[in-house]
């Protein structure tokens, strides 16, 4: 018994529903189907933002979608879902499902291998009351019929809405257990909507955090993604370690951040995600591969120190340390190689930033990663893990026309 909202008793409204979302809505409605929108969109326009996408859900099969829409193309191995393509947009179309299927990904496979494609579809399909169960967050669960254009609530999610809090649907240590990513997500929402979170689903997160170590590292490096790229990375971070995810996430960083010159990496972390916050919000462009950057190089300086002191030089102790460093995080969250070398590139130019005399300065700024490498630069000095001056330095020396900088490679002595 879905609490059933008319449509001039709730504010969603068709201005607010992309295009493609609503061809997609009535193609659905026009062949006889169910079709609703549903979960992150009806949050976000609830809470005065922009959805990001639109998520569909709808009673047609995979295959029955598909049919009906030329730009489509099924997806997923584990569970099917279908991609509706209108230009640059992609509308994400999901058939009304049962609890656990889709949660645990080793049992799916399983089943997969199993039993035959009927039996699985058989098992597979729920109601739409199923469908809503099995969602994460009570605020994920809305949907939004294009039939008649009701809002239909089945766990309370206007409320929670209303009252800006995060609540698990079903019990919370069970629904952790199927899938351990739901405690990012709780972070990731509680940063992102400014809600907090209910202490039933809050409390067991501590206990449960070590669950993260068993989550394929490709996945935790999508979500962690999304943590710290979505102009919310400072509030995630500390949503993190409040949760006690973090040290699941990034063991040997936290190591370092709980260590001597903790303080240091701290500061140099949340400059950092300051830094990505106020990039995003000015429409400027991002690197993951900035962020990991920085996440790592605690660990790579600790380490650095061994090796240094062993009788390796400088450019050598700093590539053993970063193969070290990265050979260990990746065990936890991937890291594509198109992303850890471009952090390679970013770690070396520390030490070479300093290296100014006759045509280096101006070599170096031609080097594609300069620019990261800067930034970079000015966070260790913001952090106070080096002393400053270079930074300031490279700052002035970017803003002189060729005289300028003749004079100041020269004063450099
Ligand atoms: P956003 O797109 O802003 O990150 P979202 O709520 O749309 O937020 P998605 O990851 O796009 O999140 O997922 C779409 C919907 O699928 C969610 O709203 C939720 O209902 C459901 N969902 C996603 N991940 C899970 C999960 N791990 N467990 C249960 N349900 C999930
Ligand atoms: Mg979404």
């Amino acid at each position: 018994e879905p609490r059933v909202i008319p449509r001039d008793q709730h504010p969603i409204s068709r201005k607010q529903v992309s295009r493609a979302a609503l061809d997609v809505l009535y193609g659905l409605h026009k062949a006889g189907f169910e079709a609703y929108l549903v979960g992150g969109c009806l949050r976000d326009i609830l809470c005065g933002r922009e959805p990001k996408d639109f998520d569909v859900s709808t009673n047609a099969t995979p295959e029955q979608v598909n049919r009906l829409f030329k730009r489509s193309r099924i997806i997923g191995r584990r569970f099917q879902i279908v991609h509706v393509r209108f230009g640059r947009e992609v509308i994400e179309v999901s058939t009304f499902r049962a609890m656990n299927r889709e949660d645990n990904p080793d049992r799916d496979q399983h089943h997969a291998h199993e039993e035959t494609g009927m039996v699985l579809r058989d098992n597979t399909w729920g109601s739409i009351e199923e469908d809503a169960l099995r969602r994460d967050f009570t605020i994920n669960a809305l949907y939004y019929n294009i039939a008649d254009f009701t809002l239909h609530d089945f766990v309370g999610s206007l409320d929670d809405i209303d009252e800006q809090v995060i609540h698990l649907i079903g019990d919370p240590e069970t629904r952790f257990r199927e899938d351990p990513v739901r405690m990012l997500r709780a972070a990731r929402f509680a940063a992102k909507l400014g809600f907090h979170i209910d202490p039933a689903t809050g409390d067991p997160i501590p206990d449960l955090a070590e669950l993260l170590l068993q989550v394929p590292s490709a996945r935790l490096f999508d979500e962690v993604l999304k943590l710290f790229l979505s102009g919310h990375a400072r509030d995630s971070y500390e949503q993190l370690q409040s949760l006690g995810l973090f040290r699941f996430l990034f063991p040997e960083t936290q190591q370092a951040l709980e260590g001597e010159k903790g303080q240091i990496w701290e500061a140099m972390l949340l400059a950092a995600m300051d830094n990505t916050d106020k990039r995003l919000a000015d429409g400027k462009p991002v690197t993951p591969a900035f962020i990991y950057a920085v996440l790592l190089w605690p660990i790579i300086q600790e380490r650095m120190g061994h090796y240094l002191s062993s009788g390796l030089p400088p450019a050598q102790a700093l590539h053993k340390s970063a193969t070290r460093a990265l050979n260990t995080q990746i065990k936890h969250t991937a890291i594509p190689r198109r992303f850890s070398t471009v952090m390679r590139e970013m770690w070396e130019l520390q030490l070479r930033l300093d290296k100014r005399a006759g045509k280096r300065a101006d070599a170096m700024m031609e080097h594609p990663r300069f620019r990261a490498a800067y930034d970079f630069l000015l966070l260790r000095e913001q952090a106070e893990e080096i002393k400053p001056g270079l930074g300031d330095w490279w700052t002035r020396y970017q803003e002189q026309d060729e005289q300028g900088r003749r004079q100041m490679i020269s004063e450099l002595g």
